[in-house]
């Protein structure tokens, strides 16, 4: 698997419906490439960010964070996908 097709499969793994077939090779890819954990992470935070703007509790989430993990996450974020 490449970051390219990890990035397409995000989604699904993050919501846990991703097919066992592809999980695998997803798991491995995660395992030997920092860049796409570090992805993983910043995807899976910014989820986090828009589920507490939605229920009003951002700047609770924001006091436990550091500044530059949250400008990193706003800096990983694809252009288009
Ligand atoms: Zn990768």
């Amino acid at each position: 698997m490449t970051c390219h097709e990890l990035v397409e499969f995000l989604i699904e793994y993050a919501q846990g419906t991703l097919d066992p077939a592809v999980l695998g090779a997803f798991e491995h890819h995660l395992n030997v490439c920092p860049d796409c954990r570090f992805y993983l992470k910043s995807y899976e935070f910014t989820i986090r960010i828009g589920r507490a703007s939605v229920l009003g509790e951002f700047d609770e989430l924001r006091t436990e964070l550091p500044e530059d993990l949250v400008w990193a996450v706003v800096a990983s974020r694809p252009v288009a996908v």
